[in-house]
């Protein structure tokens, strides 16, 4: 099969230059390689920073209402290609297709919100604060905003940054993952049919290198990372060292906590949906159940029988779920199914040994069920990001409670209840960033923020809605009066009001 070279988007053309090192990109149903991504220098950031800072100047100069313009010709044209986007998205990561196009629908929500820019940027103004002084509030844009992605939605979490950053008014460099680079190649080409200027959204492919240097550039003045903790505590610290703003979201342990009440029908429908959707490669996925007794013997139960009508296989084929990014991710999983069989959980399901619809080849595990977790295995402590769901068993609310809110991450959480009461009460006590009721992915609409707490994000600012706009902008306040021969005379004190 051969392969195709996969190169940096720089000032709205393909660059042109020889890379120095370079990374296969695969295809993980078939394991076959299908791309030579180009991976950058710190020669080359520092080269595409120029043209994004260049680029910056006159974007940030440009009316709202031409913004605005760009963004709704943008959302048109992302709204037309989904489907041809979705196929990249299915051929590198391997999600299936319908996940695929969910998420560029999920992208496009924040296009469509930062369509909204003008009034979103509206300031205030308080007029005779002092007599015939008024001040007003202004926001300015950056100048050039880095935006660093991971593999698990290499579509999606850009369109969480950028649409916004480009309608403040600022330019973009975007590093996706070196897993799955095309789709985001594809959503910034149309940028530049959708009429916005050549330079204002650029993509570096690379790896650490790339990363260190758009760290450290002094012409980068803002960093919106995703991906693991380890990686967004580094890019926290080094990006605020170097003096810029960084929002870095992290990893995640999801909870879902069900309560004695609950339809458990539905909750194992949802449980289901939840951790095995992506194969589990998702910030939001669920990963422990918390099955408050004494339903968990009827829940794992519910659960395993839907499992057993799950086809897994290539995500072009109408599988439910398909295979994992890459080989390594794939025996990195694998290896957690085995630690939780060796520490004594009872494994319920097994994925290993399941039947696939694909190429012998591809990156394939199956469902596992895993109950009987207990806080101190690896299975349970690790983010693992695949298709493994863990039941731990709990004697009461409280004890659920205690086992989300000792977990070091805070993403997201569900509680599957009908006591209003209960779910109010875990909506308040639960330290986490996003909460669902009886929803067991609660990822926010576009004009609210997405972001955990704890370890699952670094920073204050969480991604897209009002809190994305606040990042992208620097406010400014302005007092202003028009001098009259009142205001003359000579006064050395503080300025008060009158
Ligand atoms: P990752 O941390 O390996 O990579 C993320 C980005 O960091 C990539 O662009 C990668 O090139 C870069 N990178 C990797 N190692 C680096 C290093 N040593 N120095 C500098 N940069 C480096 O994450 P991933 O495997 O691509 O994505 C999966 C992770 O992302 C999971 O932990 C998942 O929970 C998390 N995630 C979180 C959210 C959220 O909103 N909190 C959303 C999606 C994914």
């Amino acid at each position: 099969m051969s392969t195709s070279r996969i190169t940096h988007l720089v000032g709205g053309a393909p660059w042109t230059g020889v890379a120095e090192r370079t990374s296969p990109v695969y295809n993980p149903a078939t394991g076959a390689v299908t791309g030579e991504l180009d991976l950058a220098s710190a020669a080359t950031v520092d080269e595409v920073v120029k043209v994004a800072h260049e680029a910056s100047k006159a974007w940030g100069a440009t009316s709202l209402t031409k913004r605005a313009q760009v963004l709704f010709g943008f959302r048109e044209l992302l709204n037309q290609r989904k489907e041809e986007i979705a196929a990249l998205i299915t051929a590198e990561h391997g999600k299936v297709l319908s996940d695929a196009l969910g998420e560029v629908t999920r992208g496009l929500e924040v296009v469509e919100f930062a369509c909204g820019i003008p009034h979103l940027l509206k300031g205030g103004y308080s007029e005779n604060v002092s007599t015939k002084v008024d001040v007003y509030s202004i926001r300015q844009p950056l100048g050039v905003t880095a935006v660093i992605s991971p593999f698990n939605f290499p579509a999606m979490v850009p369109l969480w940054f950028v649409p916004i950053a480009v309608a403040c008014g600022n330019s973009v460099v975007i590093k996706p993952s070196e897993k799955d680079p095309s789709a985001v190649n594809a959503v910034a080409a149309l940028w530049k049919e959708a009429g916005l200027p050549d330079g204002v959204v650029n993509v570096l492919h690379g790896d650490k290198e790339a990363v260190d240097r758009l760290l450290e550039h002094p012409d980068v003045k803002s960093v919106s990372f995703v991906g693991s903790t380890p990686i967004a505590r580094y890019v926290y610290e080094k990006g605020t060292a170097h003096g810029k703003r960084v929002q870095a979201l992290g990893g995640a342990k999801n909870h879902m906590v069900v309560l004695p009440d609950a339809d458990l029908d539905l909750a194992a429908d949802a449980a289901v949906n939840a951790g095995f959707g992506s194969a589990g490669e998702r910030c939001m996925a669920i990963s422990a159940l918390v099955a408050v007794e004494p339903i968990a013997d009827e829940l794992v139960s519910k659960i395993a029988s839907r499992m057993a009508t799950l086809k897994t296989g290539d995500g072009t084929r109408g599988c439910d779920m398909g295979p994992l990014v890459t080989g390594p991710h794939r025996d990195k999983v694998v290896g957690y199914v085995s630690s939780g069989v060796d520490e004594g959980a009872a494994l319920v399901v097994d994925g290993r040994s399941q039947e696939i619809d694909g190429a012998a080849d591809g990156f394939w595990l199956g469902p596992t069920l895993f109950d009987k977790v207990t806080p101190e295995m690896s299975i349970y402590r690790d983010e693992i990001f695949g298709p493994v769901l863990s039941v731990v068993r709990v004697p009461s609310y409280d004890a659920a409670l205690d086992l989300v809110n000792s977990n070091p991450y805070g993403n997201g959480t569900a509680i599957f209840t009908n006591d209003g009461g209960a779910a109010r009460r875990f909506q308040n006590e639960v330290e986490v960033g996003m909460v669902g009721i009886n929803v067991p992915i609660p990822v926010p609409m576009a004009y609210y923020s997405f972001g955990g707490w704890k370890n699952s994000l670094f920073g204050d600012t969480h991604a897209h809605g009002t809190e994305g706009v606040h990042f992208f902008t620097r406010g400014k306040v302005v007092t202003s009066r028009w001098l009259d021969p009142t205001h003359g005379g000579l006064n050395l004190g503080f300025p008060t009001h009158d």
